[in-house]
């Protein structure tokens, strides 16, 4: 790896394992070419062609069925597709990897209930978060280094909990509840997010501070959020893909897509589509 590359602006926040292991040097964090997958011969996912620029915000929309859930799991391991190639960087297969395999390389998912621990603090949650195999036991009561405390206190700001440090995770509103599971997937440091459906049941202000998270996460992170509410995917002001019948139909900036007429078609079509 020479230094020219180590000092381009892509590469600042990344350490040397992951430059040296992925390979992210052509600025692209996901590959996924001619990806097919079916169940019970039904075309799940159909000749998918999707790539994630490294630091991108990118937003995945599609009507119901569309195949983002499905597409989701490929990436993470959860399901293997018949035909195509998934690579995370230059260098890593996907579909060589098992599911903790792919989550240790750093790809982080939240789903769309929240997971944390109701009965510990909020800290604790991001305690427990970076400890990754260990017990609760003995994470709660071994000593925190400055390091690890800097890190979560760190990741307290991004997700905007700071002042809710002490409190019960069981107490929080549910929007807070998913700061704090995004709050625990970047305990990890991953690489690329994938975050399904954060604005339901939220707030509109809840969105709006959804909506600023997820922006100070790009650039650092790549992230990929999945949304069914059109107004919350316009604020992100990323760019869009929207997925049907298992491809891409569309790709392009919110007001592109929405203009496209592919696009009209297929939402005012169907009386099931979404978002
Ligand atoms: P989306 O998340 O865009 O709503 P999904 O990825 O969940 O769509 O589903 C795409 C299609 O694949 C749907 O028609 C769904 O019924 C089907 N499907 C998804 N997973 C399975 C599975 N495990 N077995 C059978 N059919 C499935
Ligand atoms: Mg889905």
């Amino acid at each position: 790896m020479s230094d020219i590359l180590r000092r381009d602006r892509v590469f600042d926040f990344m350490v040397a394992r992951e430059v040296e292991d992925l390979d992210l040097s052509h600025g692209t964090v996901l590959y996924m070419e001619d990806v097919s997958v079916s169940f019970d011969g039904f075309k799940a996912i159909n000749g998918l062609n999707f790539y994630v620029d490294t630091g991108e915000l990118r937003c995945v929309i599609g009507p119901n069925g569309a195949g983002k859930t499905t597409m989701m799991d490929i990436i993470t391991g959860k399901t293997r597709p018949d035909t195509g190639s998934c690579w995370f960087g230059q260098r890593l297969n996907l579909l060589q990897m098992d599911e903790p395999e792919i989550a240790q390389a750093g790809i982080g998912r939240k789903f769309q209930k929240p997971t944390v621990f109701e009965h510990h603090s909020v800290f604790e949650n991001l305690e427990l978060a970076m400890a990754g195999p260990k017990t609760v036991w003995s994470t709660l009561t071994a000593r925190l280094t400055p390091e690890e405390k800097g890190q979560i206190e760190e990741v307290l700001e991004v997700i905007g909990l700071q002042d809710e440090s002490g409190r019960r995770a069981g107490s929080l509103s549910h929007g807070q509840k998913q700061w704090l599971e995004i709050g625990m997937l970047l305990m990890q440091d991953p690489l690329l997010l994938l975050v399904d459906e954060p604005a339901a049941g939220m707030t509109h202000q809840e969105m709006d501070r959804t909506v600023a998270l997820l922006k100070s996460l790009a650039g650092k992170h790549s992230v990929v959020v999945v949304e069914h509410d059109m107004d919350f995917v316009r604020s992100l002001e990323s760019r869009v893909t929207v997925l049907h019948q298992g491809g891409v139909l569309a790709e392009g900036s919110m007001d592109q897509v929405q203009n496209d007429p592919r696009v009209i078609e297929v939402y005012l079509g169907g009386a099931d589509a979404e978002g």
